[in-house]
């Protein structure tokens, strides 16, 4: 989508630093960490939030969480853990309105919302 910087990303028109990438994913480096691991993963179809997904492009949401664990496997904090957190609109401080999905880890993370 026009404007959209992950969609940017994808089509590689503006740098990442890539982890993990498939035919519908793609994850790479939170530009502003804040653990030791901070994996953005992105549908590389554009989708803005939650509130867009339908049953026709939900499987996007399979495709992320296997990414998840590929790449938490590859760093090596499968076993220890980590989060895996989406922010939808506004009151959740959701900044780009491409869906993704934070991969946080590499360190005990700090207290729980829930
Ligand atoms: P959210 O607040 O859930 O919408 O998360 C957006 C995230 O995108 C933030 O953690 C930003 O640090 C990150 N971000 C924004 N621009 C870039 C970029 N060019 N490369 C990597 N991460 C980015
Ligand atoms: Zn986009």
């Amino acid at each position: 989508m026009d404007g959209c910087i992950f969609c940017k990303i994808i089509k590689g028109e503006i740098g990442s630093t890539k982890v993990y990438e498939n035919d519908k994913v793609l994850a790479f480096k939170d530009i502003n960490p804040v653990a030791p691991v901070h994996i953005l993963i992105v549908p590389k179809e554009h989708i803005a939030n939650v509130n867009e997904l339908t049953p026709e492009n939900a499987g996007v949401l399979a495709d992320i969480h296997l990414a998840a664990k590929e790449i938490a496997q590859k760093l090596g904090i499968a076993e220890k853990g980590y989060r895996l957190i989406n922010n939808c609109g506004a009151d959740a401080g959701q900044t780009v309105f491409h869906l993704h999905y934070h991969l946080i880890g590499g360190t005990p993370l700090g207290a729980k919302l829930i």
